[in-house]
């Protein structure tokens, strides 16, 4: 039987974008209805973010056990139960699940209608056979993976984010196309599980990250025998009579054939705008997601959208980011609300971990200028707990401006992503470097190497002959 709902927000998407926005909404009295048509939490819980965490962690559990050596323990060679590692892996989703789920949501008071949304109208949203009338719509249909027209794709079997993490079966040799992170931390993960692994990688390998940073994590990789191609195209893949993958590259204008047991398609994100009949609403869009404003309002001025499919930093934490500035503005009529994106952070949580905040020294060269900012690097060599766990390989790469104001951050190295927080703040609250060298750090920590990255911005004053000869002064004065 049909139904009408008047609400005040009806949410399109239960990812993590579409959840903080009905959350937030429905407990601060406003009512909501959500709309999810497949499962609650989204790509973040089931496809994504949480997987390839758990796989990595089972990959990185592997790891230590045949590389114990340095520590005096003998290294023995793991024995890894696939179906026991999917087991871990559904299972870490499994208790995160009930945080993102119908129940959860119907007793916050939300309305949960678990169906394929669309738009009837400007402000009309059709879900099954229920009609609702919303004053603001928020969309949050998050993306999947893009799959190009490779040939032969059609006759081969491969997986994307959405089937990899239900494989329970040995693999033997994974061919990884894209060298994103995605695609890197799969890549690692199935390598520490005992797989031959390939990544081809049309341009360099974690592109969109400062090389230098990156090029120390692709060492790693490839010393643990990845076999990263970059600068390579995928031309074709088919079918072997075995059963298996032969992938044909080409590097240089020379092809080769690459034989694998199974394939990963992770080259890129693709906006679901899919059914959403936007046009019946005014809503903009491009083929890289809803057009949206600084205040993340689309062409129609009662459409918000938000997360992956608004087609700007596709992370879970700005999904929740963009939830707050438009409940702000929903709620609070706060219409001045906009985002700020000087201090987006991002991780890709290989072993070790790559982590960015703010600008790189590219960004800051072309912006800037040379001779208008300073790089200042400190090495995970120099960081004693670093030297005690056999850490070492690790970079902090810290860019200031003129006046010594924190405006962008990378480091690679063991716990990157949780090191890179006080350079979020950094950049956010534009501190200056004698702030951060100020800071007490806990001996022995690897937070030490923000206090001493921040602190080298002062060694050529601070040791040169002028302050010997300062020094020299009052020692004499006061003997
Ligand atoms: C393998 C992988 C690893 C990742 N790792 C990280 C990480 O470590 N850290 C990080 O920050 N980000 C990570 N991401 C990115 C992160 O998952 C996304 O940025 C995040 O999920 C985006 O949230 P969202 O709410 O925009 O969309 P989603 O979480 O994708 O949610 C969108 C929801 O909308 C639903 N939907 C779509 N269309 C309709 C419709 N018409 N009607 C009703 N429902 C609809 C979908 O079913 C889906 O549940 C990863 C992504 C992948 C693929």
């Amino acid at each position: 039987m049909s139904k009408v709902i008047d609400t005040d927000i009806c949410v399109i998407g239960g990812g993590s974008g579409g959840l903080s926005v009905a959350a937030g909404a429905s407990q601060m009295g406003a009512k909501t209805v959500l709309i999810e048509k497949g499962l609650m939490g989204g790509d973040c819980l089931n496809y994504g973010c949480v997987p390839s965490k758990a796989i990595l962690a089972a990959g990185h559990a592997a790891h230590a056990q045949a590389h114990s050596d340095a520590f005096g323990v003998a290294g023995v060679t793991p024995q890894v139960d696939w179906s026991k590692v999917r087991d871990h892996v559904k299972g870490v989703i499994a208790a995160i699940a009930p945080h993102d789920s119908v129940e959860r949501f119907e007793g916050l008071g939300v309305t949960v209608i678990q169906e394929h949304g669309r738009f009837t109208g400007p402000r009309q949203v059709q879900a099954g056979d229920t009609t609702i009338n919303a004053k603001y719509v928020v969309v949050a249909t998050g993306s999947s993976a893009f799959v190009p027209p490779i040939e032969g794709l059609e006759d081969t079997p491969y997986w994307t984010n959405e089937t990899i993490f239900d494989n329970g079966d040995p693999v033997d040799h994974l061919i990884v196309v894209g060298g994103g992170p995605i695609g890197l931390e799969m890549a690692q993960a199935h390598r520490r599980l005992g797989a031959k692994v390939t990544v081809i990688e049309m341009l360099r390998a974690f592109g969109k990250d400062d090389p230098e940073a990156a090029e120390l994590v692709l060492t790693r990789l490839r010393g643990e025998g990845m076999d990263i191609r970059e600068g390579t195209a995928l031309k074709s893949v088919a079918k072997t009579d075995a059963g298996g993958i032969a992938a044909t590259v080409e590097k240089d204008g020379k092809s080769e054939v690459i034989e694998g047991s199974h394939l990963l398609i992770a080259v890129g994100r693709r906006a679901n705008l899919d059914g959403l009949d936007l046009e019946k609403a005014g809503i903009a869009y491009e083929r890289t997601g809803i057009t949206v404003d600084e205040h993340l309002k689309t062409s129609n001025r009662r459409v918000f959208a938000i997360g992956d499919v608004a087609g700007g930093y596709q992370f879970t934490h700005m999904a929740g980011y963009d939830a707050g500035i438009v409940i702000r503005q929903a709620l609070f009529k706060m219409f001045w609300a906009k985002v700020d994106h000087s201090a987006v952070p991002w991780v890709t949580f290989t072993d070790p971990e790559l982590a960015h905040v703010g600008m790189t020294e590219a960004d800051a060269e072309k912006k800037l200028g040379r001779g208008n900012f300073q790089v200042l690097r400190w090495s995970f060599a120099e960081n004693d707990r670093a030297q005690a766990e056999h850490q070492t390989d690790g970079l902090v790469k810290a860019i200031v401006n003129k006046k010594g104001v924190a405006i962008g951050c990378t480091i690679a190295g063991a716990h990157a992503g949780e090191l890179i927080l006080p350079w979020v703040m950094a950049v956010q609250q534009k501190q200056k470097m004698g702030q951060i060298a100020g800071i007490i750090a806990p001996y022995p920590t690897l937070s030490e190497v923000t206090k001493r990255t921040a602190g080298s911005y002062f060694t050529p004053s601070l040791f040169s002959d002028r302050t010997k000869k300062v020094v020299g002064r009052l020692m004499r004065w006061f003997s």
